[in-house]
């Protein structure tokens, strides 16, 4: 890069939000690269906002009936009160049927019927107002429900959304208000249309920011919790939860699902000899260097002080054999002495294995781990054959 564009992007990367690093960036514009975890949890939260929303509505929309009693005449009051008895009965149903599932598709379609009921609610009490001359303070509330498009626009700034999603849900709205503008050409005031289009707009552009900001402290907070702060890779809980869901993809699909078991051989050696921080940075290395070597949809979870799974999808038997090869091919990294770092590995793969389950297929790469150890250390022992020095 020459360095004008050098410094412009220094520049530019040092206004994006700093709680995220340069890949995650990415992940701000559209959801297509989550990572498994910060779906789910993603899909948690805006469910549970959709709840919230719900529940708040509920209790909102048939109280404003009130102040439609005093101040609109009799057929009309009576009418909006019947409608906002409806909304709040949908935005009850919404409460009581929808619960998160962790399914992203599933709180997609929540903030859909979110948003939905109020839109219904808007075009009927719309058409209602339409047909009467109102004046003084009962035009003023009539008024008041114009407001609606804006409410919605600006509501969705309470999830954490990428640039793309936001787009998504807002243009429905956009567009139907620009429908609706067309519909009215003949009479409408068209400057203040305009001004209103441009304001809805601007919310819209607020609300989007508003959203990616949420988003981009969810990011930093979920890596923050599923990660393992010593060595960066995930956490024994959030592996244990991503192991789960990869065994029940792997097995509706009945497709392959192989794991490593890893070791580091006398590791208890390195804290003695060289203390427990010299133990500390050998782990660190230990995950960049095997990180580096990993494939696409490999997952690394440290299991425990020096014990690590590798969560291989989609990888039979002999492709994880060929993997955890090329793994020790390219070693472990150095002790603090520069001898070389050995590891014993246990493999097992779902089908081959027959695991009913994921925990039993993680005890029987620990089984074999083990007899690894037992073989003599720097060994693969895959499935019941003998270990491979
Ligand atoms: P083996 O070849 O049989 O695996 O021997 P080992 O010494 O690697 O295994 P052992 O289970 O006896 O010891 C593991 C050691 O790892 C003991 C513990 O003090 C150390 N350990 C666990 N977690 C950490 C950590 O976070 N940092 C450091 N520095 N050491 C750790
Ligand atoms: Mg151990
Ligand atoms: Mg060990």
């Amino acid at each position: 890069m020459n360095p004008l564009a050098d410094q412009l992007w220094h520049r530019l990367t040092g206004i994006m939000p700093g709680e995220l690093k340069q890949a995650e960036l990415g992940w701000l514009a559209t959801p297509l690269r989550h990572q498994m975890l910060l779906a789910r949890r993603r899909a948690t939260l805006i469910v549970n906002r959709v709840r919230l929303f719900a529940f708040l509505f509920a209790l909102l929309t048939p109280m404003w009936s009130i102040v439609d009693f005093v101040v609109f005449p009799f057929p009309l009051w009576i009418n909006l009160a019947l409608m906002r008895f409806a909304a709040c009965a949908a935005f009850a149903s919404l409460l009581v049927y929808y619960r998160p599932s962790g399914n992203l598709f599933d709180a997609y379609r929540a903030m859909a019927i979110l948003f939905a009921i109020p839109s219904v609610f808007y075009v009927a009490s719309r058409s209602l107002l339409g047909s009467y001359h109102l004046t003084g303070l009962s035009a003023a509330i009539g008024a008041g429900y114009a407001f609606l498009p804006f409410v919605l626009l600006a509501g969705l700034s309470i999830f954490p959304l990428t640039l793309l999603e936001s787009a998504v849900v807002a243009s429905p709205i956009l567009l139907a208000q620009l429908l609706a503008g067309y519909i009215n050409w003949a009479a409408l005031d068209w400057p203040s249309f305009a001004g209103a289009f441009w304001l809805l707009m601007l919310i819209t552009a607020v609300s989007a920011l508003a959203g990616m900001s949420q988003l981009a402290f969810m990011i930093a907070l979920v890596r923050q919790a599923i990660r393992d702060p010593l060595t960066g890779t995930f956490s024994r809980r959030s592996g244990e939860e991503l192991i789960d869901l990869q065994f029940t993809i792997a097995k509706r699909n009945n497709l392959p699902l192989a794991i490593a078991f890893l070791d580091i051989d006398h590791f208890k050696d390195i804290n003695d000899s060289f203390g427990h921080e010299a133990g500390d940075k050998v782990l660190a290395d230990v995950t960049a260097f095997v990180g580096k070597n990993l494939r696409r949809g490999d997952t690394l979870v440290r299991w425990g002080g020096e014990e690590f799974l590798l969560v291989m999808t989609n990888t039979d038997r002999s492709q994880a054999e060929a993997a955890v090869a090329r793994l020790r091919a390219a070693g472990f990294g150095t002790r603090p002495d520069k001898m070389p770092l050995t590891a014993s590995i246990g493999i097992a793969e779902r089908s081959v294995d027959q695991a009913a389950d994921w925990k039993s297929l993680v005890d029987l790469a620990d089984q074999r781990m083990y007899r690894a150890k037992q073989g003599g250390r720097d060994r693969v022992v895959s499935c019941d054959a003998p270990a491979v020095p």
